[in-house]
């Protein structure tokens, strides 16, 4: 056979298939030319393939624009490791001519070469461009069971043209040929359909954005990598309004309106996703909390500033949304926690405003700004900060009952219009009024059955351990009276001291109604929760013998406002 006639059909049949190229996923393509490659070299002279597949390899780097410099690059190498290959295969067997026939030890000892010289190449070229770092990249990219997979496939079916070639030639070549090309084009259809099921699979809709399962997935991804992100919770507001007003046709085409505005605003990287019906996901890898707030207003601002269609062509409708944001890890160790947080975050807007972005921070946190404002020395700060912990730990429904109560506590005193400092004095003490439980036993504290009048009076003693503990902090005596008097009753028949009506300190009136609020609208184990309006008649009914009249109202008020904070739990056990 005239080598310019290999040549040029190896050229032909390169140009060929390489129309063919098979996605197979994001990273990894099949092409065949490494079949045709290995092929040709097991069976024509060194030389004329050489110039083959050069030739092929200048011809088609045309075709690919500005990666024209990288495609004749990896061309190239292919046509290098097979010739290296070829040619140490037969140094090592000694043999000369087709080294195909020989023995299964040699085509073994073929494809390592021609795969570590490949690898080279590729290395080589990674270390080039990006150094080192590079490198590692590179090898982690390369060493998947898709790219294995293409090289076994390139380099068995260079095999087999071998074996074609070498009982028919060339015209065995082009049946060969033919016959890949329809697998190609089957395999192509088939990815395709493939992939048309996974972006199904992972896309909202409405929207066109990613979705719930694909959110998750993909956090939980991260968080088995232990990588860093943030988490925004997006919350239309007055959704259900926007719906009466225009229709739930016009608010459906608002959110994929809104879809398409997210998209056009994230960045690279940002993952936007609906998490369900009128609430979003973003995620963040990386940035500090900042940053995330920052891009956090960067969506709401868009929303706010934007003209969603109205019911008819003229009019423009405008929608605001509200945003918690969370980070992992520092905020929440665990994805569910992670999302509670951001709820929590998203929460606190909702119920003093709207169009706003809060970041979730816990009262143990906000306490220990304002401990930090404080002349309180470091030691104190320690065993306070033992005490969140301990708190946090031992028992983490009585932490949310905590922090509920200081929520309520601060927002009476305010509504009260009480000084800035008696409002963080109330909000301290409220955080503080249980602390002397910590000195009380645990199988008193958790105990279900009656306790004894022993046990009650062991119980009782807490407000007064908690008044000697905390008596040793200066700048914390302001809270004192509240720790020690906050299970007083207005008729004097409450302890520790039985003190009546006005003698009361003002603070420890304002805490009991407030820890009374939250036990009955909490289950416990011996009684089930109550609705707020339920909670609202036991105040009146109590008006005067255990609750501040004078209290009451003003502190339905503030519930009426904030409404019931969330309990999480179906039954709130809380000890303290
Ligand atoms: P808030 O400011 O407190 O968030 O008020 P809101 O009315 O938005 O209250 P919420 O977040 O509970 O809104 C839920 C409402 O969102 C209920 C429903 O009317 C609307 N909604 C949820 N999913 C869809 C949806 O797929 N299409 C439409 N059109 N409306 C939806
Ligand atoms: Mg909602
Ligand atoms: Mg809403």
């Amino acid at each position: 056979m005239d080598s310019y006639v290999v040549t040029y059909a190896l050229i032909g049949l390169l140009a060929l298939t390489s129309a063919f190229e098979i996605d197979i996923s994001q990273k990894a393509y099949f092409s065949w030319e490494t079949a045709f490659y290995i092929g040709f070299i097991l069976s024509y002279p060194t030389v004329t393939v050489a110039l083959g597949g050069i030739v092929a390899g200048f011809i088609l780097s045309f075709r690919k624009g500005k990666r024209w410099l990288s495609f004749l690059y990896s061309y190239t190498i292919i046509c290098l490791s097979s010739i290296i290959a070829y040619e140490l295969s037969l140094l090592t067997f000694n043999r000369s001519g087709q080294i195909f026939h020989i023995s299964l030890l040699s085509l073994v000892f073929f494809a390592v070469v021609y795969f570590t010289a490949n690898m080279f190449f590729v290395f080589l070229s990674y270390y080039v461009r990006f150094g080192v770092d590079g490198l590692v990249d590179g090898a982690k990219s390369i060493f998947t069971g898709a790219l294995l997979g293409v090289y076994g496939v390139g380099i068995l079916t260079g095999y087999l043209l071998a074996l074609v070639i070498h009982s028919s030639g060339l015209r065995g070549t082009i049946l060969f040929t033919a016959l890949i090309l329809i697998v190609s084009r089957v395999y192509r259809e088939y990815f395709k359909m493939a992939q048309h099921f996974k972006d199904l699979a992972i896309t909202d809709e409405l929207t066109r954005l990613h979705n719930h399962r694909y959110i998750h997935t993909w956090m939980d991804d991260r968080i088995a990598a232990e990588e860093p992100f943030s988490v925004l919770l997006m919350d239309i507001d007055n959704f259900k309004r926007y719906n009466e007003l225009f229709g739930h046709l016009h608010g459906d085409k608002a959110l994929t309106f809104l879809g398409k505005l997210m998209r056009s605003t994230a960045r690279e990287g940002e993952q936007v996703s609906r998490y369900s019906g009128e609430e979003f996901v973003i995620t963040i890898p990386d940035v500090s909390v900042e940053v995330a707030e920052e891009r956090a207003n960067a969506f709401r601002k868009a929303i706010e500033e934007a003209e969603f269609p109205g019911p008819d062509q003229s009019k423009k409708t405008h929608i605001t949304a509200s945003i918690g944001v969370a980070r992992y890890p520092e905020m929440a160790d665990k994805k569910q926690n992670l999302m509670v947080a951001a709820d929590d975050a998203l929460y606190r807007i909702k119920v003093a405003a709207r169009n706003r972005v809060a970041v979730y921070s816990t009262v143990v946190e906000d306490i220990r700004r304002e401990l930090d404002g404080l002349d309180v020395s470091e030691d104190i700060i320690n065993t306070l900060e033992l005490y969140m912990q301990m708190m946090n730990t031992r028992d983490r429904y009585t932490y949310r009952h905590t922090e509920r109560n200081v929520r309520y506590a601060g927002k009476l005193a305010e509504r009260l219009g009480l000084s800035l400092d008696v409002q963080r004095h109330i909000r301290i003490g409220a955080f503080l009024h249980d602390v002397g439980k910590l000195q009380t036993p645990i199988d008193v504290l958790v105990k279900r059955d009656p306790l004894s009048k022993e046990e009650w009076d062991i119980m009782r003693n807490h407000v007064e351990q908690g008044y000697y503990m905390v008596h040793e902090i200066k700048s914390l005596r302001p809270c004192l009276d509240l720790i020690r008097h906050h299970h007083e009753r207005f008729d004097g028949f409450g302890y520790p001291h039985g003190l009546k009506g006005e003698k009361i300190p003002f603070e420890a009136r304002i805490m009991t109604i407030v820890d009374s609020f939250d036990a009955m609208t909490t289950s416990r184990p011996y009684q089930r929760r109550r609705t707020m309006l339920e909670a609202f008649d036991e105040f009146d009914a109590c008006a005067g013998t255990q609750f501040d009249p004078a209290l009451i109202e003003p502190f339905k008020e503030v519930v009426r406002e904030v409404g019931i904070l969330p309990s999480e739990f179906e039954e709130d056990t809380a000890i303290f």
